[in-house]
């Protein structure tokens, strides 16, 4: 159940400097009018960068500390719905910041609970994200079940709305019937188009011309090793935001 989790108003609301301490922007000191506590605040809270990749539905968080290295310069948020497996991600946070506290390393990773399916718009602005992951989700097979999925023409819109165009959405699943269910609902809404090149399907498994992000999550995820070992069938598919039209 989710009945217990909160939500913020807006993006700002956020305490983001909490997730990314190293990145929480500096008091200035120099307000001086009557919203000044306010302003304090809200500045207590913010970061100099914004998050710019989501894992959601993240689980123990392979992915993300897969791509922490990978893109340093980077905010990269996990979201997850299961409280122990959240205190598990935020846990293995604490512990390779000290463990990498020379180089800073996984500075730029951290992880909320959160229902995805509800809000997503409170916690990013509109074009904030260049990156969205939905790795392995859970594929709810029963059709009375499939308002339950994470992709639907509805939650596509939310997706289109963090996402800034050019940005990509990343999906990967071992179930064909919701690879294709993916497919159809992102392929028919007017803000996204399909990548192939690089981003195909099964192109490359020694990794040659394999975007890299693709590559990635096909080998750190929990569930692409799951599946890895039991060597079953891995169905990836990349979208593109386009443009929004201009207004006549
Ligand atoms: N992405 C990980 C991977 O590839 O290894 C985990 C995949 S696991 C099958 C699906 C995850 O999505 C679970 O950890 C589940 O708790 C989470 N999840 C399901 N619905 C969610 C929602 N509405 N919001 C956030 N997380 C959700």
């Amino acid at each position: 159940s989710d009945h217990s989790l909160t939500y913020p108003i807006s993006p700002a609301d956020m305490d983001w400097a909490g997730l990314y301490p190293m990145y929480a922007k500096q008091e200035t000191g120099e307000a001086g009018h009557a919203d000044e506590k306010e302003q304090k605040q809200a500045k207590a809270k913010a970061t100099s960068k914004d998050v710019e990749i989501a894992d959601i539905g993240c689980g123990f968080g392979g992915l993300l500390f897969a791509l922490a290295p990978k893109f340093p310069a980077t905010l990269i948020l996990g979201m997850e719905i299961r409280t122990s497996v959240t205190e598990y991600v935020e846990e293995k946070v604490r512990a390779l910041r000290v463990q990498n506290a020379s180089t800073n390393g996984y500075q730029n990773v951290s992880c909320i609970r959160a229902n995805t399916m509800k809000f997503l718009p409170n916690f990013f602005q509109k074009s904030q994200l260049s990156k969205i992951f939905l790795c392995f989700p859970d594929p709810h097979f029963k059709q009375r079940k499939h308002k339950a999925r994470i992709v639907s023409y509805t939650l596509n819109s939310e997706y289109a709305y963090v996402l800034r165009p050019g940005g990509v959405v990343y999906t990967i699943t071992d179930v064909e019937d919701l690879h294709v269910w993916m497919r159809e609902h992102f392929e028919k809404h007017p803000s996204f188009e399909r990548v192939e090149r690089g981003f195909e399907d099964g192109v490359g498994e020694d990794g040659e011309g394999m975007d890299e992000c693709v590559r990635t999550m096909r080998v750190e995820t929990e569930e692409g090793k799951k599946v890895e070992r039991n060597k079953g069938s891995k169905f990836v598919a990349c979208f593109r935001r386009l443009q929004d039209p201009a207004w006549p």
